[in-house]
Parts: C-alpha cells; structure tokens; sequence
C-alpha cells in the first residue's frame, strides 16, 4: 500500500512509497515500459536499501484503453493522474488524418501541463553525425498549449476555412487565397510567460549560464515577436536581479553570476546548435519551434532512443518518452528503452529523489560504455553487441553502483 504525492505551497512532498500511475503505451510502449519499471524498481531499491518503493498504479490510455472501455482516453484515467499528480507514460498512437485528436495533446490540456522540458545531452561512446557532440547540453523548454497545439484548424474547402477567409477579407483586406486550409496560431502573454519563468527559475536552481529565447519574430512579429518580447519581461520583473539581457553585457563587464537571458531567430538557431551549442544551456521556445528544436539536437546527440521528456505544469507532471511507438518493432523486445527510463531519471529528479536519478544516469553511462546495446545504437557503434529491450535493461542495473 502506497501514499499519494502532495504538492503544497510550491513544493512537492513525496512519501517513502509514492504511487505513481503509468501509462503502458501503444506498439512498443509494452515492451520498454516493462524494461524501464524492472530499472526503476531496482536501482530505487538499490539507493534506499530497501527503505523507498514506488507503488506503480496502470491506468489505461490508447489502444488498450480503447479495447476495454471503448474510449481513448477515459475519464477515471484522468481522474487517477490528477489525484497522484505525476505520472510516467510509454508512446501513445496518434491515428493520421481525423479521428481521434492526438491523445498526448489532450493530456496535456486537460492538466494544464504547460512546460514540455527535455534535456539533451551526450552520453560518452554514443555515435553521433557531430566531431563533438559532448558540446551539446541543453535543457529545452517547450510551450505545451497554445501556438500549433491549440488545435483550431479548418480544412481546405470547408465551410469554417471559407468563413473564415471571407471574413478576413471583408473585415481586414487580408489576401488569402481561396480554398486554403486554416490554422490559427494563438500565443499568449501568460502562456508566454509561464513558460519562461520556469525556464528561468530551473536555470537558477540548476546554476545554468543562460536562457535563451527562441522565436520567428522577424516574420510573425505579433506572435513569435510577443514571445521574445513577453519573455524579456517576465525575466526583467520577475528575475530582475537574478538575470541580465545579452544585449547589457559589454566588453569587461562580467554577468555578475546573473543568468543571461539571449534570443535568436529560430533559423539561426538550428544553425547555432550545430556549429557552437556550448554557447547555449536553457531554451525556452514556442510550442512548433521547441518541437522540431528538440527532436534535432536530439540527433545531435545519437537519436531518439535516447531523448527524455518530461510535461510540466504547476503541481502536475507527466513523464513520456519523445519518441512515438515505433509499432514495426512492437513486441519484439528491440528497440531502445532508454528514453523512457532517463524521463523516469526526470521524474525522480524533480520529486527530490536525485540519488536515484543520478544512480539512474551512471548505469545508463555504464552500459553504453560496454557496448551491450539495443539495435539502434549496435548499429552504429564499432565492436559493439547488439541485446534486447530486456537485455539492455538488465545491463543498466548491473551498471548501477
Ligand atoms: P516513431 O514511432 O518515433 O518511430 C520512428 C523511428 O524512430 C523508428 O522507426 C525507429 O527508427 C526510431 N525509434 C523510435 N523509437 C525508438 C526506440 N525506442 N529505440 C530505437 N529507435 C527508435 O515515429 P512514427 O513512426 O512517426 O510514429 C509512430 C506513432 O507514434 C504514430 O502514431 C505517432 O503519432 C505516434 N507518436 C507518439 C508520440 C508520443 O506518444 N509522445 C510521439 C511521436 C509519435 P528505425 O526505423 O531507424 O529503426
């Protein structure tokens, strides 16, 4: 029997026997879930010589939850998650072209988990396209709820996408060719703000140098501009004698320990993570930026397979890995377990229970560094032994001292 994580006056308080409700997930999601638990229960045990125990709780999302209750994601799924307030989840299928809307997307609304945060970083032996791609350590902050993720689209030729161009036309003079298909990319100053006061705040904590803004803003000036612009303003009132903007450092003058807050103009940036990313440590960015910044320097770094991710809101988290279900593999115990076992490294990190994420990360670092690996990274790695899901989880605890 488990306690339930209480979240009061900003702090999270976690009881020695947490339960934590788990999403299995679709195609693959079977196979690493069970990996990871095995890692998670192990390396906890580990740790707290037995004092600790994370009472995992299923609750049902996706395909299985559709085959027994008819719905994709039902409502005692949601209920579960809100009254245990941090939950870990495999990848969930999202069926193409109508249907059902994105059952990730929907999470996160539904829990306000406005942050999507994803480290990226480079585990020694991994290979990796870059010369140094050790360089690269970043923590990506994505905004989860508004800009593409808000969902209002109309397509091309109906009745709403119709209305609407009629009515931008008529009211606005706005050229738009007729029969297009619509999407509304709505960005707040809250969303905005939210979004960047907790980049900032991790960037404090975690004693990081910089924060850095991404945005569009040369081109949408209104929406990717506010971001820049909102997010130098959060920083100034509410940082203000934590952080200082890029632009106030001069030759000679130091940053004062302050965090530096930049920005750039998405393009650039894509290039910047390339060519210098030690220059950058947090990013903060909207929702379709943040999403395509992440998944690149994830590869930077040696894929997918490797890419946590955790949904942040206030007293809320879901921990997910960045990849989808991979289905071709599902069921085969192939494919790379890792991106779910370093968010659970996330999720333990941010209940306070750092030994074991930390425990988590060395046994990772020891089993790449032995070459007992799934097939993904055997098949770039020179010498290397290509295991199984299972078999590589396996290795991770071995690895674990
Ligand atoms: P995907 O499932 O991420 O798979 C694309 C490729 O990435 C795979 O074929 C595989 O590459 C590699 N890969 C993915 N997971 C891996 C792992 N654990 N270990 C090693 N390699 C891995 O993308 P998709 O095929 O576009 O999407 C499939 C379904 O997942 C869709 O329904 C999509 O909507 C959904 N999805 C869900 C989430 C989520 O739940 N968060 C995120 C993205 C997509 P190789 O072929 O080279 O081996």
């Amino acid at each position: 029997m488990g306690d339930r994580i209480e979240f009061q006056q900003g702090r999270w308080i976690v009881p020695d026997r947490p339960i934590i409700p788990f999403i299995e997930g679709d195609g693959t999601g079977p196979d690493i879930w069970r990996a990871a638990r095995r890692v998670f229960d192990a390396v906890v045990e580990k740790v707290s010589k037995g004092r600790r125990r994370v009472e995992w709780l299923e609750v049902l999302a996706g395909e299985k939850a559709f085959k027994a209750t008819n719905s994709w994601l039902p409502e005692a799924t949601l209920d579960a998650i809100r009254a245990h307030r941090v939950a870990i989840k495999g990848p969930l299928t999202t069926p193409v072209g109508g249907g059902i809307r994105s059952l990730n997307v929907a999470l996160r609304q539904l829990l306000d988990l406005y942050a999507c945060i994803r480290p990226v970083r480079y585990f020694e032996g991994v290979p990796s396209p870059m010369k140094q791609p050790g360089k690269l350590n970043v923590v990506i902050f994505r905004e989860n709820i508004e800009d593409v993720y808000s969902g209002v689209e109309y397509q091309a030729g109906s009745e709403q996408a119709d209305a609407v161009i009629r009515f931008l036309a008529e009211r606005y003079g706005a050229k738009i060719r007729s029969g297009s298909a619509i999407g509304i990319k709505p960005m707040s100053k809250f969303g905005t703000q939210r979004l960047v006061a907790k980049a900032i705040q991790y960037a404090i904590q975690a004693r990081c140098p910089s924060v850095t803004l991404v945005h569009k803003g040369n081109i949408m000036k209104f929406t990717e501009g506010g971001f820049r612009e909102w997010g130098y303003e959060v920083a100034r009132q509410r940082f203000g004698d934590q952080t200082v903007p890029e632009a106030e450092l001069g030759p000679g003058k130091g940053n004062g320990g302050r965090v530096v807050i930049k920005d750039r103009i998405t393009d650039a940036m894509f290039a910047q993570l390339v060519l210098r990313p030690d220059e950058y440590s947090v990013i903060a960015a909207p929702n379709l930026n943040g999403d395509l910044l992440s998944d690149a320097a994830a590869a930077q770094v040696g894929g997918l397979g490797l890419a946590p991710g955790g949904n942040v809101g206030d007293g809320y988290a879901v921990y997910e890995a960045t990849h989808g279900t991979a289905p071709k593999y599902a069921g085969q115990d192939k494919v790379n377990p890792c991106s779910v076992i370093l968010s659970g490294a996330m999720m333990f990190e941010e209940l306070g229970w750092t030994d074991v994420a930390a425990a988590i990360i060395r046994g990772i670092e020891g089993a790449i560094a032995s070459k007992r690996v799934t097939y993904d990274l055997a098949r770039q790695l020179p010498g290397a032994t290509e295991v199984s899901t299972s078999q590589f989880a396996e290795c991770i605890i071995e690895h674990v001292r």
